[in-house]
């Protein structure tokens, strides 16, 4: 018999969050699809959400990062079948308005549609996957079968965060024997770093301020070079290793002023700079000393349309990121995880929620 609640991540305002019981959702739209949420994972954007930075309306139910079976099909989806296991896109899109069909996704303009676990002021709201069971509206438009011999551990990160790494190299239109610099070697910037070598780069050159971050990036073969930026002045480390030039092709993976301008310093003439960080506050560019430079700068929310292409590249095994799962727990300790993940304690680098266990 199908429960009638269920429990649900809900945040009330910033800083405060809880585990409650919510109704189950059920079909809406003949579109619609209900999953039961089978594996999740908390993301930084949450973290933005939680303290108050994305303009999440509370209270919300949060989350945006799952794997799911479905449980229930409209009637107008006959491409799935209940039973069948599905990695989901962060955002959900009509797939026709004039911005899904640009491949903007998070900008669908259907009032049903925006990113799960998220809402607009007077606009669409989504419950999110911190919860036992999601509807999504519009599902066949961005759910994808995991493939036999898969399962949701290798395609948990597809949705959105190595979806937006992948995003941050095809924006940086990085070459073959290109030198890529990443700032930020949390998880997109990892994922970015993954991603950059489907390329072929000469060599990529990783920074953060975590040194056990940057183990882990030369321990996993994602990056060439990894740079603490607490001990080492990054942009004369970079020209020595560019030929005096600098990078090629800069992913700037946090979303801050001081990064975004090291981005920017240490660009070559006439390379790229893509920022995938999720940005807090306004920052101040020196343009008037960079404009010379031609550099092409370009930002952006992920597209979502890559997922297929994702799936292929993880069953050809040119792609892992499990070991991004350092830690996992079921439903019931998301509070904890909030603090290990959000706090970047005990070395997590993503916290992966397993069902609530009753
Ligand atoms: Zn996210
Ligand atoms: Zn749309």
């Amino acid at each position: 018999m199908k429960q009638e609640t269920m429990k649900v991540l809900v945040y009330h305002e910033p800083g405060k969050i809880s585990l409650e019981d919510a109704p189950v959702p059920e079909i809406i739209k003949s579109s619609d699809a209900i999953v039961k949420v089978t594996l999740s994972t908390i993301c930084g954007s949450d973290i933005h959400i939680i303290g108050g930075h994305a303009g999440v309306q509370p209270p919300h139910i949060i989350g945006h990062e799952f794997c799911g079976e479905i449980v229930e099909l409209g009637s107008a989806i006959n491409d799935f079948k209940v039973g069948d296991k599905v990695a989901i896109s962060c955002v959900a899109s009509c797939g026709e308005c004039f911005y899904c069909r640009q491949g903007l996704h998070y900008h669908c303009t259907d009032p049903d549609c925006t990113c799960f676990g998220t809402n607009r002021a007077n606009g669409p709201s989504l419950n999110g996957c911190q919860a036992e069971y999601v509807r999504l509206p519009y599902a066949s438009n961005y759910m994808h079968k995991i493939p036999e011999g898969f399962t949701e551990e290798d395609m948990l990160f597809i949705g959105d965060i190595l979806s937006t790494g992948y995003f941050g190299c095809e924006q940086a239109h990085i070459q073959p024997g290109d030198s890529v610099l990443i700032i930020g070697a949390g998880p997109v910037g990892m994922c970015a770093a993954i991603t950059a070598k489907l390329w072929g780069p000469a060599q990529i050159i990783i920074v953060d301020q975590i040194q056990s971050r940057l183990d882990v990036c030369l321990r996993e073969g994602i990056t060439d070079i990894a740079l603490n930026s607490t001990d080492v002045d990054v942009l004369k480390k970079v020209r020595e290793l560019t030929d005096g030039r600098g990078a090629d092709r800069v992913i700037e993976a946090i979303g801050s002023e001081a990064t975004l301008l090291t981005s920017l310093r240490a660009v070559r003439i006439g390379g790229n700079v893509c920022t995938i960080g999720s940005y807090a506050k306004p920052v101040t560019l020196p343009l008037n000393t960079h404009w010379v430079k031609n550099i092409t700068l370009s930002m952006g929310f992920v597209p979502v349309d890559r997922m297929p292409e994702l799936i292929k590249l993880i069953q050809g095994g040119k792609i892992n990121t499990k070991f991004l799962m350092t830690h996992r727990a079921p439903l019931n300790d998301i509070i904890n995880g909030y603090d290990v993940f959000g706090n970047k304690k005990d070395g997590c680098l993503k916290w992966v929620i397993t069902p609530y266990e009753r």
